[in-house]
């Protein structure tokens, strides 16, 4: 799905006579939350932060309707025959709202992730390599760099992506203990789905009227959110699938060092004496590491065609990179 996309809004529009305006609210509190979860999936941390708000607000649109409803005799009659006993018995929300009591009280979840490596063409995995245990505070780019490293020399994607929309990326499954086998933020969309039928339930109940939710268009329910491929972090790939020519990059006079990551401690790939050419696309600033790296998909050293670790870093300062002209695949 496209990210940062904004929620649909549940609360907007005319709604005169609205009999849980809290638990409503805080329905669309939750959905919020989905999106932020959605949006951060990659990140760590931001990710389990926004899962903590969820556990909060989906724990809050309950708790709510039910003070809410003792205050319409139809809508009370409807929440102690249908609602309660449907809510109290519901697997997925008892398991949800002990964990939000753990949060109260505990730091941190405990999310656990793993990851598939796979082969993307065009947005779509064609070939995935074994699924890999990933320490819960590794962040998305991380997971794309070690992915990287570890099929460099696979006959997996072509060293300079020369296959438009060929890339390589990292699909992530957060996966929380007490639900085992199912990825955590689908388990919580399809408990804002079951929330939002009660509000829509209890609207009825109260004035016999069809609420209007809009739930078709949310970018939340598209999917796809799980995966983080080079493309979205790297746009110097999709520079190689418009066969662009590459930039020239003229070693300074300490010479330049092609890194598989944007720091000094990372392993040293390739390595250019003063004067020394290479050719390549190379990425734009970027947020996403320290500033004074620049990252390149290498296509040759000197006249040699790079074949492999051609994902690389350097330090931005020790190149002086001269602009391949922006040409377009006819
Ligand atoms: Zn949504
Ligand atoms: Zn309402």
């Amino acid at each position: 799905m496209s990210r940062n996309e904004p929620p649909v809004n549940w609360t907007g529009g005319v709604e005169p006579e609205c009999p849980c305006p809290s638990s409503h609210d805080k329905l669309q509190e939750a959905h919020y939350f989905i999106h932020e979860m959605v949006d951060k999936y990659h990140q760590p941390d931001e990710f389990r932060f926004s899962l903590s708000a969820f556990l909060q607000a989906s724990r809050s649109v309950t708790l709510f309707l039910q003070v809410e409803a003792a205050a319409s005799p139809a809508v009370r009659q409807w929440y102690e025959r249908t609602a309660q006993p449907q809510l109290a018995t519901d697997a997925d929300l008892k398991i949800l709202n002990s964990l939000r009591v753990q949060t109260v009280h505990r730091a941190a979840l405990a999310v656990n992730s793993h990851a598939t490596i796979g082969y993307y063409r065009y947005g779509m995995c064609r070939l995935t390599l074994p699924m890999v245990q990933m320490a819960p505070d590794t962040d998305g780019f991380t997971a794309l760099i070690m992915a990287r490293m570890l099929v460099d020399g696979l006959p997996l994607a072509n060293p300079q992506r020369v296959w438009s929309g060929e890339e390589i990326g990292v699909d992530r499954q957060w996966v929380l203990e007490e639900l085992p086998g199912r990825e955590i933020t689908k388990v919580c969309i399809d408990t804002l789905e079951k929330l939002r039928r009660v509000i829509f339930d209890a609207h009825e109940a109260h004035s016999g009227l069809h609420f209007e939710f809009p739930t078709g268009g949310c970018a939340h329910g598209r999917g796809g959110y799980t995966v983080l491929r080079e493309s979205e972090l790297f746009p110097e790939i999709s520079r190689a699938w418009e066969a662009e020519s590459p930039d020239r990059l003229v070693a300074g006079r300490n010479g330049l060092k092609f890194l598989a990551g944007p720091s000094p401690a990372s392993p040293v790939w390739h390595e250019l004496a003063p004067g020394q050419h290479a050719d390549g696309w190379v990425g734009p600033r970027s947020t996403q590491w320290g500033s004074g790296y620049s990252s390149a998909l290498l296509r040759s050293i000197g006249r040699k065609l790079v074949e492999r670790r051609t994902a690389v870093f350097f330090e931005t300062q020790a190149a002086q990179v001269s602009p391949g002209r922006r040409r377009r695949k006819r």
